[in-house]
């Protein structure tokens, strides 16, 4: 297909979706030239498309937008209701849309009346959390070419979900870290499998809090990070493919029983794995995997 006759393709594709029902039934902003498929969620992650060329930001961030004209954006926590998305078209036009992000209740659980707590960390074990960190930091922030997030998230270890994102928990009064991140209870020792394909950007054999510890780097700023590993079968650098095994469930750092946690970040917007990989296979899938 010639290059001209691709794009009015593309053009002709982006009309079909602005058809009212259907532009109902995704919730989809979907006018013109830009498309976004997903429903925009705290937590979330939707899917855009403009024409190539087009230069996206999403509340001020300049997004990265794949030769074909693919870009994705992450919504944390806490995003706002209202957010903003500004695209610069290749003839120069310039357009603003409005994303409503729907908002979710967590599950907090107040505790009072607890002991002061008993185990602080030392002055030298916060050196080594304050550098272990920036690790994760660095890791997070990467913001490569590849697209590997195109073709979805399968679930890295099947088993029953012992603890879901956003949770947080108020220690006599005071509230605490939130849980950024998916636990699936699973024997120490079982498989994990990367659930998309990507590239291992961190790898670490004990971090205070996350134990063995790797990140995947999916692209676009999307990274999975994985935590408590018993062991670690990948390295740093080193392209993996989905499904492929990267580790073995463990209960290693500041863990009280042998899980896999399991986060997705789009930079440093925390996203809810259960949104993205969707419901847990059953265990009989799991054998034909
Ligand atoms: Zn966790």
């Amino acid at each position: 297909m010639s290059k001209v006759l691709e794009q009015q393709c593309r053009k002709f594709i982006g009309l079909v979706l602005v058809l009212p029902g259907l532009w109902a039934s995704v919730g989809a902003a979907a006018l013109g030239e830009l498309v976004i498929s997903g429903e925009p969620t705290q937590g979330g992650l939707v899917h855009g498309h403009v024409s190539p060329g087009a230069q996206v930001w999403y509340e001020g961030r300049k997004l990265r937008v794949a030769k074909r004209g693919e870009f994705v954006i992450g919504f944390g926590r806490n995003e706002p209701s209202t957010t903003k998305l500004t695209i610069r078209y290749p003839d120069g036009q310039r357009e603003q849309r409005q994303l409503n992000v729907a908002q979710r209740e967590y599950n907090i659980q107040r505790i009072d009346g607890l002991p002061p707590r008993k185990v602080e960390p030392t002055a030298k074990d916060l050196v080594r959390i304050r550098q272990e960190t920036a690790l994760i930091k660095a890791a997070r922030r990467q913001d490569s070419g590849q697209t590997d997030f195109l073709r979805g998230f399968t679930w890295p270890v099947v088993g029953k979900i012992s603890g879901v994102y956003g949770s947080q928990r108020v220690l006599n009064g005071k509230p605490r870290r939130p849980h950024y991140g998916v636990d699936v209870a699973a024997r120490a020792g079982t498989l994990v499998q990367a659930p998309a394909a990507g590239v291992v950007s961190l790898v670490h054999r004990d971090m205070y809090f996350t134990g063995g510890t790797i990140i995947i780097d999916h692209g676009h700023g999307l990274s999975s990070v994985f935590s408590h590993l018993s062991e670690v079968h990948v390295l740093e650098r080193q392209r993996v493919a989905r499904g492929e095994t990267i580790a073995k469930v463990g209960a290693t750092g500041r863990a009280t029983g042998p899980h896999l946690h399991w986060g997705i970040n789009w930079f440093e917007r925390r996203l809810d794995p259960q949104l993205i990989a969707g419901p847990m296979p059953t265990a009989a899938t799991q054998n034909s995997r």
